[in-house]
């Protein structure tokens, strides 16, 4: 099989990258190793920034997004018993969007089937080849059969565990692990608030979230060695109601049958470069932020806008310097995402391992944060997403 790029992995990330190329009329192959009903029904990210919401609306795969999202225009703070809202709206003049990554998966899928793609699920024994010349390929089993896509460059968009990342010579690595997980839940319940609840009680994190108005998100903070068959669904409702309690009882956390139950390791990691000749990394494959920030999946939608313009560059123009520049320019952002997750992450859980000391920076942030129309605003800019264009202000 002969195509101009070869995307491995059909996350979102390698879904969005087919979807942009096509629309400028440049040819695709996206090869999974999963089948569809496996990627189309993963539970993962559900808070689009603004900038995210804008592009899948651009790509045209924003029709169910927008009729099924639920825009929040702001975000509860609680700590000491006590709620402050910040208002993103007010602050920023944008808000988030909450929509399921399962559903913008979905969307891409048919998106891309509906204009006659090549995606090939459930490929096994995937490996990239010759990246240094101008004539990379991936080869794969296919329903028995190997194949070989010959293509002008190869994009991994492999995720966290995939096996792009190692082909890249020289890569460097720089991550934190920290000492907590998130056990998550999806209840089949309506959820107890309109606006998501990142909650920071002695006993650690709790947050508060939905994927619809049927359907409520949960998350606690647990030790990171914890085991999901000690929580049963009993311990799971308790934990949630003593920390998400506020202090005159105006908070009621309504229950449901639990439809799915995980736990999700806490790390940032990014590694550069994040090209190697005509190997291109995006998403996961490069770079992972702990949850809190809500930015794994937007960073990697902001990787293939880059990509996507790089690569429409060369074969409309024959430029070369956006590709040559890709690590440069996706790290900056990058880096801002990594710090904003981190410092919500650590702003919200309780290390078991930290001090005193640890505990009151924590809830002076939080005061601050709480209380500071400056920080306050810091807090809406990165999180609903901070512009695509070079430097970090919209005014
Ligand atoms: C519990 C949880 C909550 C999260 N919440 C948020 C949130 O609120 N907001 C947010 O922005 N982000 C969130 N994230 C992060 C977000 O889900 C990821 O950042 C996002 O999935 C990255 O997309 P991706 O396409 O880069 O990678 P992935 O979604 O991991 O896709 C990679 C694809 O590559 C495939 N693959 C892997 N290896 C191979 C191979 N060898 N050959 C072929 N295919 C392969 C995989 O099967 C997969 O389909 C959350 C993550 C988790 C786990």
């Amino acid at each position: 099989v002969r195509t101009r790029v070869g995307i491995v992995g059909a996350g979102p990330a390698g879904l969005l990258l087919s979807q942009l190329l096509h629309l400028q009329g440049i040819e695709s192959v996206v090869v999974e190793r999963r089948d569809r009903p496996y990627v189309e029904q993963r539970v993962r990210a559900g808070v689009l920034e603004a900038g995210t919401a804008q592009t899948l609306r651009e790509a045209g795969v924003g029709a169910r997004m927008d009729a099924e999202g639920l825009p929040h225009e702001g975000t509860e703070l609680r700590f000491n018993g006590q709620s402050h809202r910040i208002d993103f709206q007010e602050l920023t003049g944008r808000s988030v969007l909450v929509y399921g990554q399962q559903e913008v998966v979905k969307d891409l899928i048919a998106a891309r089937l509906a204009d006659g793609a090549d995606l090939r699920f459930e490929a096994s024994d995937v490996e990239v080849h010759d990246i240094e010349t101008a004539r990379p390929s991936v080869t794969f089993m296919h329903d028995d059969n190997p194949l070989r896509l010959d293509c002008d460059f190869v994009v991994g968009a492999d995720g966290f565990h995939g096996i792009c990342r190692n082909l890249v010579s020289g890569l460097r690595v720089a991550e934190r692990k920290y000492s907590y997980s998130w056990l998550g839940i999806l209840a089949e319940a309506p959820p107890s608030s309109d606006e998501l609840i990142y909650c920071r009680h002695p006993r650690g994190f709790a947050l508060h979230s939905m994927r619809s108005k049927t359907i409520s998100r949960m998350y606690l903070q647990v030790p990171a060695d914890e085991r999901l068959d000690d929580w049963s669904d009993e311990r799971i409702w308790a934990e949630l109601h003593t920390r998400l309690a506020t202090d005159d009882d105006s908070f009621t956390l309504t229950e449901g049958p639990l439809l799915d139950k995980g736990i999700t390791p806490m790390r940032s990691f990014v590694s550069t470069p994040m090209q190697a000749g005509r190997l291109f990394l995006a998403g996961d494959a490069a770079h992972i932020v702990p949850p809190t920030g809500a930015k794994g999946m937007n960073l990697a939608i902001a990787d293939v806008r880059l990509l996507a313009r790089a690569f429409a560059a060369f074969y409309t123009d024959k430029r070369t310097d956006l590709l040559d520049e890709y690590t440069t320019t996706a790290a900056l952002r990058i880096w801002r995402a990594t710090h904003f997750s981190w410092w919500m992450t650590t702003m919200l859980h309780v290390d078991a391992a930290g001090t005193e000391f640890d505990d009151q920076l924590a809830l002076s942030q939080l005061e601050y944060v709480a209380g500071s129309r400056a920080m306050a605003t810091s807090l809406a800019e990165n999180y609903t997403g901070l512009p695509y264009q070079a430097g970090w202000s919209y005014k």
